[in-house]
């Protein structure tokens, strides 16, 4: 096609006119998609292997989910938390179930989840551990991200997300990622919570070592401290188990969950913790007007109920081995490292060779679309319906942008 008769160029210059550039998006525009594929305005297809930082764990426009929205959406979108709409009770019962937890606090994007628990942690802190009041102190780790509010980008450790957006909330004592002694000789009396990622997602798919996770379980029970895990990108399939944490068996007292439990359709967000945890909150101490309306909750209980048939998770994890494989392969023709659970992998890029921004860019004009961070990283994370011939695909993909 002559350059002139395309859309796109026109369209990335229109999208970048009248918005805030708080992102460096790829040069595409696409305007449709099915499953793990994406059409862009000039009819020209690429697999997605960002999914929308998981947020499109079941792919674009699952049946069951856009049947689930459109059904809702012609009976019933909004009624406040002041009433009682009838797709609630349902949705917090099978998401609570899911979790093994008593209760769950529904809101509507991962930050709130995270401010949830933040609030929660510190009021049981208060209340139950009977921490001296003002001095409540939460355990964050280096490398850590929770979301873009101006409490969580105060303990960030990547100065593009925190320099200039001070004051900064205090409260928070950063401790290196992986390293349980530093962790543990960082609790004192005023400690309510551990804040972790199971798997560090937007830092490159970074797994802490063996027995970390369960080392900090096992330091938080002995030392009356929460175990937050933050599985907003690593939960409900991603990782091959419906959380991060199952791998190594660890139960958090409180689940952070988001992204994917919208279904890729509606921003559903929640916390799920037992009812000593959660009890703490009476009305009126924290809410959100959209927060567990009807439309989140008729799609996300279509989430839950995907995910209980654990054929997910099963894909996810008997995928993930072919990615995990396919991409070990060009460990030494480009890739220097590679890691990988399920179908969630952090592929770090001779630095020599190119950038990971030139890396997708080049795979972007081979019809894949995935997404760098930080420097020579990408991070590839398929919806998890992408098929075996479709991972071999993005494999060839990568390995012909490596070979250059
Ligand atoms: C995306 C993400 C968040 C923030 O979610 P938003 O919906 O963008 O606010 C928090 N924690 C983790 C681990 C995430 O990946």
């Amino acid at each position: 096609m002559i350059e002139d008769m395309l859309r796109t160029p026109s369209a990335v210059r229109d999208a970048e006119r009248y918005t805030a550039h708080n992102y460096h998006p790829l040069p595409v525009v696409i305007s449709s998609a099915e499953g793990a594929w994406l059409t862009d305005v000039d009819g020209r297809r690429y697999l997605d292997c960002l999914a929308g930082y998981s947020a499109l764990n079941f792919g674009h426009r699952h049946p069951t989910l856009v049947r689930a929205a459109h059904e809702q959406l012609d009976r019933l979108t909004l009624t406040s938390r002041a009433f009682i709409h009838d797709q609630f009770a349902d949705f917090c019962r099978e998401l609570a179930a899911l979790c093994g937890k008593d209760l769950v606090l529904p809101m509507n994007t991962g930050a709130e989840a995270v401010e949830t628990g933040i609030k929660v942690a510190r009021k049981w802190g208060y209340q139950v551990k009977k921490v001296t009041p003002g001095q409540a102190n939460i355990i964050v780790a280096d490398g850590n991200f929770h979301g873009r509010t101006t409490t969580i980008v105060s303990f960030s450790t990547d100065d593009d997300a925190r320099a200039d957006f001070g004051p900064y909330t205090p409260g928070f004592t950063v401790v290196p990622y992986g390293d349980l002694a530093a962790l543990e000789a960082a609790i004192d009396e005023n400690t309510v919570a551990v804040l972790l990622e199971p798997i560090q997602g937007e830092q490159g798919v970074v797994l802490p070592p063996e027995g970390y996770l369960p080392g900090v379980r096992r330091v938080c029970t002995d030392r009356n401290v929460l175990f937050i895990a933050d599985e907003i990108q690593s939960g409900l399939g991603r990782t091959g188990r419906t959380f991060a944490c199952d791998h190594e068996g660890v139960v958090p007292d409180m689940y952070l969950l988001g992204k994917a439990l919208g279904g890729g359709i509606v921003p559903v967000s929640a916390v799920a913790a037992d009812a000593d945890v959660l009890g703490v909150l009476r009305p009126g101490q924290h809410g959100s007007t959209f927060g567990g309306n009807p439309l989140a909750c008729a799609v996300a209980t279509e989430v839950v109920r995907l995910l209980a048939t654990g054929e997910f998770q099963r894909r996810s994890a008997e995928l993930g081995e072919r990615l995990r494989a396919g991409l070990e392969g060009l460990l030494g023709s480009g890739l220097v490292a590679v890691r990988v659970r399920g179908l969630w992998a952090g592929v770090d890029i001779d630095p020599a060779l190119m950038t990971g921004r030139q890396a997708c860019e080049r795979l972007m004009e081979r019809g894949v679309l995935a997404k760098d961070t930080h420097g020579s990283t990408i991070r590839l994370a398929p919806p998890l319906v992408i098929t075996s011939d479709e991972i071999d695909h993005a494999v060839a993909q990568v390995a012909a942008v490596l070979a250059g």
